[in-house]
């Protein structure tokens, strides 16, 4: 076991359920509700090989996006 690997566990690295590609375009966003009581923050991530689109909640998940 090197400690390298155990680093690359610990940082999760998105990757496309779809293609399996790691290269994402990003795009934040917004979204208001149908009600217009609250509104969500968004992170697009676009894949670069299959032009899938992600959706995050943005400060909420476990991937860094700064
Ligand atoms: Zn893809």
């Amino acid at each position: 076991m090197s400690w390298e690997r155990a680093e690359e566990v610990a940082k999760p690295v998105l990757k496309c359920p779809l293609c399996g590609g790691t290269q994402f375009e990003q795009q934040k966003g917004r979204m208001d509700s149908r009600w217009g009581l609250t509104s969500h923050k968004l992170i697009l991530k676009i894949c670069q090989k299959c032009g899938l689109v992600l959706q995050f909640s943005a400060g909420r998940g476990i991937f860094d996006f700064d």
